[in-house]
């Protein structure tokens, strides 16, 4: 299933947005209600609704918001020290927006479980 939120008119540029990563398949941006020092959204651009939209013919895209983390944690100094990478799925998990977005939050001691 795909449909348009938010994400895509921040993909094509037609709200604004804190960009920090930009490649042929991926965008990073940050969360604009940061939930810790540093808080990201890495998302495909390819519109996939919930992770119950991943399937073989785009899992390859899904690997690589994990490429981009990595990335950005070594970039920004978090590798060492940890972080959190989190996909919320549909109401349960907290979904909010439907395009499939790695929440990705450094910058301080995480508490587990979540709730
Ligand atoms: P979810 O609840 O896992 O779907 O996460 C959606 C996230 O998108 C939330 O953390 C929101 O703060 C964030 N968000 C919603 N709209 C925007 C925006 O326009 N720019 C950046 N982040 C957004």
């Amino acid at each position: 299933m795909s449909q348009e939120t938010i994400f895509t008119k921040i993909i094509n540029r037609e709200i604004p947005a804190d960009i920090i990563y930009e490649d042929d398949d991926t965008l990073a941006f940050k969360d604009i209600n940061p939930q810790a020092p540093f808080h990201v959204l890495i998302i495909p651009k390819q519109e996939i609704a919930t992770i119950n939209d991943i399937n073989n013919e785009n899992s390859h895209l899904v690997g690589n918001l994990y490429t981009v983390a990595a990335k950005l944690a070594k970039q920004n100094n978090f590798a060492d020290d940890g972080y959190r990478v989190v996909m919320n799925c549909n109401e349960h998990g907290g979904q909010t927006v439907y395009h499939i977005h790695l929440h990705m939050l450094a910058g301080k001691e995480m508490g587990w479980p979540p709730y």
